[in-house]
């Protein structure tokens, strides 16, 4: 596949959310069509080698790409939602944030028992939300072999958070 560089299109906010966080927004990719295309097809390229037999997404920014990946590559897809959202019987679990703390949910009743998932998010930082999501599909019964993010902070360590799933980023920032 043809090489594109995303850092041309990565819109980067200084001070948010907050003074001394330089913020990484991926709605710049999706405004243009060819970057948001090019990530997708590589998704679906790197994805349908590996043995992934459902893909799980983050509210709410990974969302816009796991689902377009799912539908590609035939696959189930499962949402890991904001506490409260999810209006059957759930799975929960509270973490810790880069900034602050959060509770995410899976409906129990769709967490792939046995099926190997990608976890899908647009940035990794700390690794924990990602972290939080593998906890609770495991808990219910999925194996989590791979975890995906559009980009990476890798100064933010999450590759030891991580360190027992196959990580795959597009672009990494120091
Ligand atoms: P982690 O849990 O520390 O890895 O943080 C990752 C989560 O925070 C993801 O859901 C991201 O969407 C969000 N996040 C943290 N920093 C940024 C950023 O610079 N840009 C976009 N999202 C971010």
């Amino acid at each position: 596949m043809k090489e594109f560089n995303l850092d041309d299109v990565i819109r980067k906010v200084p001070d948010f959310p907050k003074p001394g966080i330089l913020f990484y927004d991926i709605t710049s990719i999706m405004m243009n069509p060819e970057a948001f295309k090019w990530v997708l097809d590589k998704m679906a390229e790197v994805f349908s080698s590996r043995n992934i037999g459902a893909v799980a997404a983050v509210e709410s920014r990974g969302f816009i790409f796991a689902a377009p990946l799912a539908e590609k590559l035939g696959l189930p897809l499962i949402l890991v939602r904001k506490a409260g959202k999810l209006p059957g019987e759930t799975l929960k679990k509270s973490y810790e944030l880069e900034y602050g703390e959060a509770t995410i949910e899976i409906h129990k009743a769709d967490i792939p028992v046995g099926k190997n998932v990608l976890i899908v998010d647009d940035l990794l930082a700390t690794g924990g939300t990602l972290k939080a999501a593998a906890d609770l599909l495991i808990e219910g019964g999925a194996e989590v072999t791979d975890v995906f993010s559009v980009i990476g902070l890798p100064f933010l360590n999450y590759s030891e958070v991580l360190k027992d799933f196959k990580i795959t980023t597009f672009i990494d920032y120091d």
